[in-house]
């Protein structure tokens, strides 16, 4: 499979590869990142970066130790934290010559269809002026009853409602596990899924990091839904975005799920 054709491309990172576990920015990593995802754009193509790390980065600015248990504790972090991550963001990808958007989405935003349509359009239109649109949920508002709860979700289905043609899931990680390599050296990565089944599903054992919300199986929900809606995606490691430009140049990094159609 070529995503190297791919000309729209949504990237997720999440908040263990974005983050020391200090809950600071690793600095050196987002500006490799961006370099990468603005060396794509000027290539022709067109890239929507869905970021976690806002808890994160809240956390560790506000000096709190550790993720608030309450539901406004984490709110409130978040709100603190998605100013430095879109501070960050914009000054390193405005070096490159790239302005951001900054698009805060609930999952009701993406269920009704006024809404829906509205928020295609804003993503056309920053395709359109060369901007960088950068997505998380928006975390201040989205209690429990419409919470998507994972960017990686997130990310899958803002893959859908753009219309991308991959979807790259950046992760600390190397891909999905016959076992979990954490507990089993023996472990190996697999290369290529063709079918999300149970089987495959069992793979995937619960969170991954206290700073992160997801793990590989809402990994796996998200290639599900990317898969279903005919966009390939890879989960891989993070940790060196230049892998980025390997895989678009066909070499095979972490685990690919092909497209159901
Ligand atoms: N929206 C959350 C944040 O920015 C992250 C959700 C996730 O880790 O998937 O902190």
């Amino acid at each position: 499979m070529d995503l190297g054709a791919a000309k729209r491309i949504v990237v997720k990172v999440g908040t263990s590869t974005l983050t020391y576990d200090t809950g600071k920015l690793n600095i050196r990593r987002v500006e490799r990142l961006v370099g990468v995802l603005s060396d794509l754009c000027n290539s022709g193509r067109q890239v929507a970066l869905v970021t976690s790390g806002a808890i994160g980065v809240g956390v560790g600015k506000l000096g709190l130790g550790s993720k608030p248990d309450d539901t406004p504790g984490r709110q409130a972090a978040a709100t603190v934290g998605q100013c430095e991550l879109m501070f960050i963001y914009d000054k390193y990808f405005g070096e490159f010559g790239y302005p951001t958007g900054q698009l805060l989405i609930t999952k009701d935003d993406l269920e009704n269809a006024r809404r829906r349509g509205n928020l295609m359009n804003a993503f056309e239109r920053l395709f359109e002026y060369g901007a960088v649109p950068i997505v998380n949920e928006n975390d201040a508002v989205a209690v429990e009853e419409i919470v998507f709860g994972d960017n990686d979700t997130l990310s899958a289905a803002v893959a859908e409602l753009i219309g991308a043609q991959a979807l790259i899931i950046l992760t600390d990680i190397d891909g999905l596990y016959d076992r979990d390599p954490r507990a089993d050296a023996d472990a190996s990565l697999i290369p290529v899924v063709h079918k999300i089944d149970e089987e495959i599903m069992a793979l995937a054992g619960g969170s991954g990091t206290s700073r992160g919300t997801g793990g590989m199986l809402t990994k796996l929900h998200a290639a599900k839904l990317a898969t279903a809606a005919g966009i390939p995606t890879v989960v891989m490691n993070g940790q060196e975005p230049h892998d980025i430009y390997r895989l678009m140049e066909g070499h095979r990094f972490g685990t690919l799920f092909t497209p159901e159609k």
